[in-house]
């Protein structure tokens, strides 16, 4: 028992005094704030820097912890601050979560990414991707939807070049053999561009909207340097779904959200370094044609059936070991 209370996880990031709060309008922003003082202790207390393990995973926890809340939208009266006042030091801060037991929990997690992943992933105030399960079927993948783009362009292209070949009355074979291969490529990626319902889906966040979009399927989802800088142990596919949920709120958004089924088929993907954005073999590969054959992408839809039902998710607290 460590008698954790929210006032305490508040107190670990240095955060006392609820004044600090005064200049938020909300729960969004006060959770803002409570990030910047979680990367500013982190990258303090970092054990490659010389900080104390234990005291770095206390930092990560209480993070978590609070983190946890606002995912859930569990803070009370919607605002951190009230944690902090004389009352609720005084009564513990009652809530509906065990934070006892979830701080207990999270701090078992004794993965370490390195400083620098802290560095640059906590740069932004909103989290660069999120990954979901696609609840519609309408989006299409921004990689398919630039490669099918290519291809219609050689479409037109090939059809400029029969309409000359019909105006001077040359038969050219290899012409309209050109032209009949790209416009069977056209129904083909057309096809596939669409993003399916039940498809696991990563988006990037768009700044200018306030929104995410750029949605890709997963298959044709890179992984950026930032988010493999955060896998401890990219070889093990549960330490890699702890790192990934730690990531939570700071790099990516979402994957708490999914079911086991979703999460683990998007760790999979992630650990796979042919995944990887900026890796050679993958860039040598990209460079030898403008349009590659595409490989089939592989669609778990036989498996859609044995899916746990939509409640039962895997909270990242089961991971842990106990
Ligand atoms: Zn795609």
């Amino acid at each position: 028992m460590t008698n954790k209370t929210l006032t305490s996880c508040l107190g670990d990031l240095d955060i006392t005094d609820g004044t600090v709060f005064d200049a938020c309008a909300n729960t969004d922003e006060e959770f803002k704030l409570i990030k910047k003082n979680w990367r500013k202790k982190v990258l303090a207390e970092h054990p490659d820097k010389g900080g104390d393990p234990d005291k770095f995973r206390t930092t990560n926890a209480s993070f978590e912890v609070l983190r946890d809340l606002y995912q859930q939208s569990k803070v009370k009266d919607g605002t951190y601050s009230s944690y902090l006042s004389e009352s609720a030091k005084a009564e513990a801060a009652e809530s509906d979560i065990d934070i006892d037991e979830l701080f207990t929990k999270y701090s078992k997690n004794t993965n370490v990414p390195s400083w620098d992943f802290y560095e640059e992933a906590a740069e932004e105030d909103v989290p660069g991707y999120k990954v979901e399960t696609a609840r519609s079927g309408r989006a299409k993948c921004t990689v398919c939807k630039k490669n099918s783009g290519k291809v219609a362009i050689a479409d037109s292209a090939a059809a400029e070049a029969s309409t000359a070949i019909v105006a001077t009355s040359t038969a050219s074979r290899s012409s309209s053999r050109a032209k009949k291969s790209a416009s069977s490529a056209v129904v083909k990626q057309n096809d596939t561009t669409v993003i399916g319902l039940g498809e696991v889906r990563v988006g990037s966040f768009d700044k200018m909207a306030g929104s995410y979009g750029r949605w890709h399927h997963l298959e044709c989802w890179r992984v950026p340097k930032k988010v493999q800088n955060g896998l401890t142990d990219p070889s093990d596919e549960e330490s890699c779904l702890r790192d990934l949920l730690s990531m939570e709120e700071v790099l990516l958004t979402g994957l708490a959200a999914m079911d086991e089924e979703d999460q683990m088929t998007f760790v999979r993907h992630v650990i796979n370094s042919d995944h990887w954005a900026g890796n050679r073999k993958r860039k040598a590969g990209a460079a030898s044609g403008p349009v590659k054959q595409k490989v089939p992408r592989s669609r778990p839809n036989q498996s859609r059936h044995q899916k746990l039902p939509r409640g039962e998710r895997r909270s990242p607290l089961d991971l842990l070991p106990m």
